[in-house]
């Protein structure tokens, strides 16, 4: 039977990505989406064409009764995925700490901290040998930000990318001797529409001077690494925190 690759926010940019790869490779592929049903649909169907299982659930990751839907939905229709890509991640609009609402940090913690801790318990639970599972692969969409720090940007948004990095290492600890690799991609920036949900979707092309290799990357250029750390040829990768940022 297919091994099964569970994705969080697959339906646009570098999960819809992700998305597509794994099905290609031969992956079953079930992804979730925060609303936009419209775009998962048509990620289900280009995915579909590649002969696999695709499941879509709407499930906000920062709700976790919404996370233990998606699991369990996951668990029915395809089996236990072997590997899960955290990637649902947000930001909110470019400005300094001192004008961010309480509210608006909360959201970027909930959404990108708490989404991506519970969504990895709920796979380490699954995957872990010493639970009786078969292992597995967990890879956090981190970001370059994390070190970067997004200084008059989104300084929330860098933060909570620390604390996925943080979180790789931690989890890739405790569950190594348990058949699961944990790591991270950093992706710097990325073609995708997380940009004009930040207010500016020229950023890519503004920024790009500073990016050595001169240009903004592709989300297939991010989801490449992914299918490469879930595959057997990363078999000694573990607690890595890959960056694919053109060099910045
Ligand atoms: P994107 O194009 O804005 O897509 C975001 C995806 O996440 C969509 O599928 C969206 O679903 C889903 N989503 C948003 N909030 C969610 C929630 N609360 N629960 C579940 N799903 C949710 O973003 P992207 O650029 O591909 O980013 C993906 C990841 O890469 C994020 O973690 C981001 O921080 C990280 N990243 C991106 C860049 C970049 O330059 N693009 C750089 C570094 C890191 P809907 O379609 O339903 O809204």
């Amino acid at each position: 039977m297919a091994p099964t690759m569970l994705i969080t926010g697959g339906s646009r940019g570098i999960g819809a990505a992700t998305a597509e790869l794994a099905a290609a490779a031969g992956y079953n592929v079930c992804f979730s989406y925060q609303s936009n049903t419209g775009a998962a649909d048509v990620v289900k169907a280009r995915c579909e064409a590649h002969g696999v299982k695709v499941l879509t659930v709407r499930a906000d990751v920062s709700q976790e009764r919404d996370v233990l839907h998606l699991f369990e939905r996951c668990d029915a229709a395809l089996g236990v995925a072997t590997v899960l890509v955290n990637n649902a991640g947000i930001l909110s609009t470019m400005g300094s700490l001192v004008d961010f609402s309480a509210e608006r940090i909360q959201r970027i913690m909930d959404v990108n901290v708490v989404g991506a801790f519970l969504c990895a318990r709920e796979a380490a639970r699954r995957m872990s040998t010493e639970r009786g599972g078969s292992g597995g692969s967990i890879i956090n969409v981190s970001s370059r930000a994390s070190t970067l720090g997004s200084a008059f940007e989104f300084v929330d948004y860098a933060a909570s990318k620390g604390a996925v990095d943080t979180l790789t290492i931690g989890l890739s600890k405790e569950l190594g001797a348990a058949g699961v690799r944990v790591n991270a991609v950093r992706p710097g920036l990325i073609e995708t529409d997380i940009h004009a949900s930040g207010g500016e979707p020229g950023r890519v092309d503004r920024l790009k001077g500073n990016i050595p290799q001169g240009r903004g990357g592709t989300p297939d250029e991010v989801a490449r690494l992914i299918l490469w750390l879930a595959s057997d040829e990363a078999s000694y990768v573990n607690g890595a925190l890959i960056d694919v940022s053109g060099g910045r």
